[in-house]
């Protein structure tokens, strides 16, 4: 059975103070021992006061992107291993804003999500489509070649130790959530195309949705069969936002 994981991307919002005071909250209201996973992923600067409040809970953090290369001349770039010193435990690789804003392309994402895992960091790979590319009926090749750039440089068995979140670019921000079916639709095949490559990888591959998802749709979304929770943007910027999603998340997991 796999453990629904609750993420909340928390992208270039907040000051130190309001990342306090969120990842305080949400220990608060999480608690230890849930019966789903959760972890944030606040901007760079604000992960060590984030860090200090959840060290030694549950909850987990980490960074929204990271370099592919170890270290050296990268201006600008944070490594790995900087992130793993900030004690995180998982990262961002491939969202669909550095794809866009960031120029990154498969390859590069496949060098990160490379790099992350021989760090020690569990990486999580966005996929997704535009609309453009939805309405031309080209989600399945985009969503497949997108990680099979990372099944191509690391094989199978080090993709089965990250992570996928599916991201339709179209659903992200915009307040238009893929219905809970078109959403499994393309979970399913993402699946069942994993498991052509390794059936129990597939079988234990956590498989996010994101994209707009909010407390009155993360019942109906992770409910799918092969949704395994949700990588929550907007939403994720206040506890009361965010618990609501992460409740949903605990009446699934007892049975609800
Ligand atoms: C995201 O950026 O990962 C995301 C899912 O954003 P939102 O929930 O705001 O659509």
């Amino acid at each position: 059975m796999r453990k629904l994981l609750v993420a909340g991307n928390w992208k270039m919002n907040g000051s130190i103070e309001s990342a306090k005071a969120l990842a305080a909250g949400l220990l608060n209201e999480v608690g230890d021992g849930a019966s789903y996973d959760v972890a944030v992923f606040p901007p760079f600067v604000h992960i060590p006061a984030v860090a200090a409040q959840l060290q030694n809970s549950d909850l987990m953090w980490g960074g929204q992107n990271v370099s592919a290369h170890k270290r050296g001349a990268f201006t600008s770039e944070v490594s790995a291993e900087m992130l793993l010193e900030l004690g995180c435990q998982m990262v961002l690789v491939g969202h669909s804003e550095c794809r866009e804003y960031g120029g990154e392309n498969n390859q590069l994402v496949a060098l990160k999500f490379k790099q992350a895992l021989a760090t020690g960091l569990l990486p999580v790979l966005c996929v997704g489509e535009t609309l453009a590319q939805r309405e031309a009926d080209e989600t399945e090749s985009v969503v497949w070649s997108q990680i099979q750039a990372v099944i191509d440089l690391v094989g199978m068995e080090s993709l089965g130790q990250g992570v996928i979140a599916y991201e339709p670019v179209w659903a992200i921000g915009t307040g238009l959530t893929a219905t809970a079916e078109q959403a499994q639709q393309v979970h399913q095949f993402i699946r069942s195309h994993l498991s052509e490559n390794d059936d129990i990888i597939a079988r234990r591959m956590r498989l996010l949705y994101g994209g707009s998802c909010n407390g009155s749709n993360a019942h109906a979304l992770f409910s799918m069969p092969d949704v395994d929770g949700g990588l929550i943007g907007g939403a994720s910027l206040t506890v009361t936002d965010f618990m609501a999603i992460c409740q949903q998340a605990d009446a699934l997991s007892n049975g609800e």
